[in-house]
């Protein structure tokens, strides 16, 4: 998860052979209606629905360096076209439905990120606000890895307890005494454990064939933040970047 920039949303959202409509637009008209609807949530997905998603897809895709805005995985990895994901869900939060800061695009799959979150909304308790969307909050200051690919929510940042506990119960399972709660994104589960130790197998390894022939056999530092910096830059960035210039800076680690 990182911190995202959406200046440009879309200049058109019409399925093809329609007029043209810009997103702004479109927002503003349901923004006008919604409060004088009774059944507000169908009233969202009617209108959503209206929306033609490969355009949306085209941009997001873009913002999003085509990763998947929670796990990181490739979007186009498993063949199926990416879920156009409400961050705050469309139905526990209808006036959000067409904020284009809460929509991202999401890897098509069951058990994590989207399809494990369903409608659970981003928060530890009912009475917390949900955790800010990635154009307000820089996620990728919060979050650390281990070694072993492991996800966690550092312990050396200063961030309220609302949101800590909220990121922490995304991440992983939450178990103390008899309170058990699910993973709302379970970004822990084994595929994506060992993705990111093959992404830092795979970065170690192109780091040892790029000094294999050069007098100093290993990368300064400054080299190293080069390569994090290029990979950050990248139009469509590898798979699980955040843990690869985790590994390049050498933040593996608890505290780190
Ligand atoms: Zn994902």
């Amino acid at each position: 998860m990182r911190g995202l920039s959406k200046p440009w949303p879309p200049s058109n959202v019409s399925p093809d052979g329609q007029a043209p409509r810009r997103f702004v637009d479109a927002e503003r008209a349901y923004r006008t209606a919604l409060p004088h609807r009774s059944d507000k949530t169908r009233f969202a997905r009617t209108e959503f629905d209206q929306l033609d998603k490969g355009k949306l897809r085209k941009v997001m895709s873009g913002e999003q360096s085509s990763l998947c805005v929670y796990c990181e995985r490739r979007l186009s990895e498993n063949g199926r076209p990416a879920h156009v994901e409400h961050w705050r869900p469309l139905s526990g939060a209808p006036e959000h439905a067409l904020c284009w800061r809460n929509l991202y695009l999401s890897c098509a799959t069951i058990d994590t990120c989207d399809g494990a979150k369903g409608n659970r909304r981003l928060r530890w308790d009912d009475a917390d606000p949900d955790l800010p969307w990635p154009t307000e909050l820089e996620y990728e200051r919060l979050v650390g890895f281990d070694s072993d690919g492991r996800m966690y929510v550092r312990d050396d940042v200063n961030i309220d307890e609302a949101t800590r506990k909220a990121l922490e119960l995304a991440i992983d399972d939450h178990r103390h005494g008899g309170d058990r709660r699910c993973a709302i994104l379970n970004l822990n589960h084994p595929t994506l454990v060992a993705g990111r130790r093959a992404a830092l197998d795979s970065e170690r390894t192109r780091m040892e064939k790029d000094f294999e022939n050069r007098t100093n056999r290993t990368a300064t530092r400054e080299q190293r933040d080069e390569q994090a910096t290029q990979l950050l830059d990248q139009e469509q960035r590898p798979a699980f970047v955040s843990i690869r210039v985790a590994w390049l800076r050498k933040r593996l680690g608890r505290g780190r």
